[in-house]
């Protein structure tokens, strides 16, 4: 099938056509990240704004690129959350009009099934599986018996991983986003200072908000002393100690419920230690290609194919969730 999908739950509005699962014909994403980038994070206001604006020639340019007559799609879908509700209701409001006018199902799609699909365009993926989210507003393990199938097996108490990276980042005084900033100087850097290891109980739940007040805290007793510290160094150390949390309870979680792989879904599935230190791991971990990483709509219409397999379409009275169940959306729920 081919699948005309639009995600736009944050600053990004993006269109994408992708016929099959895995031949990509379009994947437009117009980013806001030089307008937020001045306010140090996203705008809610602004950014629904900005989507209205663009999303007609997003869409546009996704049709001429694909290179396809609109009556060879053969459903629209949308992200329906969760995200900023005002951007979720300018993709929504523009499936709804596009399934209307070509007479196609309409496929609302849960963001964090979208990062987790991301991995079935250029790969298979073997059921069971492990998917380890790592985003700006989650950080979770997700128990997959079989295709679309979601149970969640443990979070974050506090802040998302991508959270605490943007966090730090602001501190710091580095530009938004932090996370891809922070990447860049860890590699420059050695893990030199003692932080705290997160909730290392043995569960598979996670906890970021005191490594990240660590990290800022040691940086202004820095400042107070009039001394400053080496900031590729306190990035190396960040980190390291970030995607050891991330990669142990993963692995643990893998292990103990004995599944074939562990898929690496949402933005931070990028950075580049988290990539490292999964890489040689005694069972195989699946990583998005970069391009698919942060939010972008192939990973909406790679979701969405599943989903028109098992025809889970949705009423054109369908409203956005800014924020709802995973484990809700699995096929047969
Ligand atoms: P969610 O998907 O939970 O709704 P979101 O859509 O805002 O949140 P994503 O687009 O999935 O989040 O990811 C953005 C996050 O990824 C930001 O926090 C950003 O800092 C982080 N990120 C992107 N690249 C990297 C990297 N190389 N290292 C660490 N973090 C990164
Ligand atoms: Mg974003
Ligand atoms: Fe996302």
């Amino acid at each position: 099938a081919t699948i005309l999908a639009i995600e736009s739950s944050c600053d990004e509005m993006s269109v994408a056509i992708l016929r099959d699962q895995k031949e990509l014909l379009a994947n437009v994403v117009a980013s806001q990240i030089d307008i937020h980038k001045q306010y140090g994070g996203v705008v809610p206001e602004i950014a629904s704004r900005k989507h209205v604006e663009c999303v007609s020639a997003v869409l546009r340019e996704a049709l001429q690129t694909a290179g396809i007559a609109v009556d060879e799609i053969d459903a629209i879908a949308a992200t329906k959350g969760p995200g900023l509700v005002g951007s979720l209701h300018v993709g929504m409001q523009e499936a709804k009009t596009l399934a209307i006018a070509l007479h196609k199902p309409l496929i609302g799609v849960h963001h964090i099934a979208g990062h987790i699909y991301a991995n079935a365009i250029e790969n298979t993926i073997h059921y069971p599986c492990l998917a380890l989210v790592v985003s700006g507003g989650h950080t979770e393990l997700v128990y997959m018996a079989s295709e679309f199938q979601f149970e969640v097996i443990g979070q974050t108490f506090d802040d998302a991983i991508g959270e605490a990276y943007d966090k730090v980042g602001r501190v710091l005084h580095l530009p938004y986003p932090g996370g891809p900033v922070i990447d860049k100087m860890a590699h420059a850097g050695k893990h030199s200072y003692k932080l705290p290891v997160p909730l290392d109980d043995g569960s598979y739940n996670f906890s970021f908000s005191g490594l990240k007040s660590a990290v800022i805290n040691l940086n202004h007793k820095y400042e107070q002393r009039g001394e400053t510290i080496n900031m590729d160094d306190l990035a190396c150390s960040f980190q390291d100690v970030a995607v050891e949390a991330l990669s142990s309870k993963a692995l643990k979680a893998a292990h103990d419920l004995k599944v074939k792989e562990i898929i690496v879904a949402g933005g931070v599935s990028a950075n580049k230690g988290l990539r490292e230190k999964m890489a040689n791991s005694d069972i195989p971990v699946i990583f998005p290609p970069m391009k698919y990483c942060t939010d972008n709509a192939a990973m909406i219409a790679s979701a969405a194919s599943v989903m028109y397999k098992y025809k889970k379409f949705s009423p054109l009275d369908i409203s956005v969730k800014p924020d709802y169940d995973l484990e809700k959306e699995s096929v047969g729920v």
